[in-house]
């Protein structure tokens, strides 16, 4: 819990793997987050397919388990292969994305 708000670079678990990364909210239209991680590169994520790793980490939830390890590997090496293409870009994970690269449909059935 930090009482600061705004565009900052916090510590925080990488969300698809265990390695450290940085987080950074940007100020596009989508509420996306951008998350640095050493391991996974960089990578942007969009409000509604947080749906997936909020609810995801929510034990009340059903929606749980939603993402399992291997999903988060797929989504990994998804954001790996882009890079080879475009180091500097981060890699965009909005639901379509992620529904794609791990089959799993969103929670909300979203079309973003
Ligand atoms: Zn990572």
């Amino acid at each position: 819990m930090r009482g600061d708000k705004g565009v900052t670079a916090e510590a925080v678990k990488c969300y698809l793997c265990p390695k450290g990364a940085s987080q950074e909210e940007t100020r596009d239209n989508m509420g996306s987050i951008e998350v640095r991680c050493p391991e996974c590169g960089l990578y942007r994520i969009t409000d509604i397919a947080m749906q997936f790793y909020i609810l995801a980490g929510d034990p009340d939830d059903r929606f749980e388990d939603l993402l399992d390890g291997e999903d988060k590997r797929k989504l990994a090496g998804y954001i790996r292969a882009k890079h080879e293409r475009d180091k500097d870009a981060p890699v965009l994970l909005d639901a379509r994305t992620i529904e794609e690269v791990t089959g799993k449909l969103s929670p909300y059935a979203t079309s973003v």
